[in-house]
């Protein structure tokens, strides 16, 4: 119950720091974590960033990839541990056709990789555009198979939502071996006999820092600029999105050029073990309901 109230806890400061966006032309390079990045730093690298600043340049042509920061190999949810500086995308509820594929599109512009938390029933209803995501080495976990919040549910069938929307996935995806075991409870809602049960079936469980809330009904700029105020604030973290949404596919390129700008890094997150293959089957039996 102590991560739940954490999350609690967490949720709340988001609310009262919504208010901390900042308009993302006053923001300046000076500002940015860019001396925690892995790679070598040349002075080249801020001065085009602060290049970067004064002009237009919403598209790129090609794969630079300078935002691209370290693989993270995680096995479980207390190895993700970022630096100042690193964050982690992410994104819910899709494959959606007409708008994952331009977000992949994107991502690749910017030569990240990102994680995507799929529904069983939305991978399901797309398994090529599931497959296409893989493909492009993008992680992919799941986040059940209808989106139940599983807080309403029994223990017996929010267990049951949990495995059918990994099976879905696995499916979709042509083998669980392309499945890492990522999870993300949806709303957020999760009951601590859920999560125990979780990582004991060596799934990993992973939390939100900065929830860019772009299923808001605000524009792109809008919930651009509040993700950017979050992150700021917190200087690190894992960010969600939804791959569902057009607001999401117009934001992410003047997203990620910010975040180039000014200085941080996109962790990339990927199973130790690769595939849900050699980890504890989660059953129904589990909590022994
Ligand atoms: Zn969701």
């Amino acid at each position: 119950m102590r991560l739940f109230h954490a999350l609690l806890a967490s949720s709340l400061l988001a609310l009262t720091m919504a208010g901390c966006a900042k308009p993302i032309s006053q923001n300046s390079v000076a500002n940015s974590p860019a001396v925690m990045r892995d790679e070598t730093v040349t002075g080249s690298v801020l001065k085009s960033a602060s290049a970067r600043l004064d002009q237009t340049m919403p598209n790129r042509l090609s794969s630079v990839g300078r935002l691209a920061g370290r693989t993270l190999e995680v096995a479980t949810t207390s190895d993700i541990v970022l630096r100042p500086g690193e964050v982690i995308l992410t994104f819910d509820d899709g494959p959606r056709a007409g708008k994952t594929p331009k977000i992949l599109n994107t991502l690749d512009r910017y030569g990240v990789k990102a994680t995507f938390l799929m529904l069983g029933s939305a991978a399901q209803a797309n398994p090529a555009l599931a497959r296409e995501v893989a493909a492009r080495g993008h992680t992919v976990g799941s986040h059940t198979f209808d989106h139940a919040n599983l807080t309403n549910l029994s223990r017996q069938a929010a267990l049951d939502e949990i495995v059918r929307g990994e099976a879905a996935v696995a499916e979709a995806l042509g083998g669980a071996e392309k499945l890492s075991p990522f999870f993300r409870f949806p709303y957020l809602a999760q009951t601590g006999f859920l999560r125990t049960s979780l990582l004991h079936g060596d799934m990993v469980v992973l939390d939100v820092d900065i929830d860019s809330k772009d299923y808001y009904q605000e524009s792109a700029q809008t919930v651009a600029n509040r993700a950017l105020g979050r992150l700021e604030g917190r200087g690190s973290g894992i960010i969600l999105f939804h791959d569902i949404h057009q607001r999401t596919v117009d934001l992410l390129p003047g997203f990620l050029d910010e975040l180039e700008a000014r200085g941080y890094s996109v962790v990339r997150l990927v199973p130790k073990a690769q595939g849900v293959f050699g980890r504890s089957i989660i059953t129904a039996e589990a909590g022994g309901l």
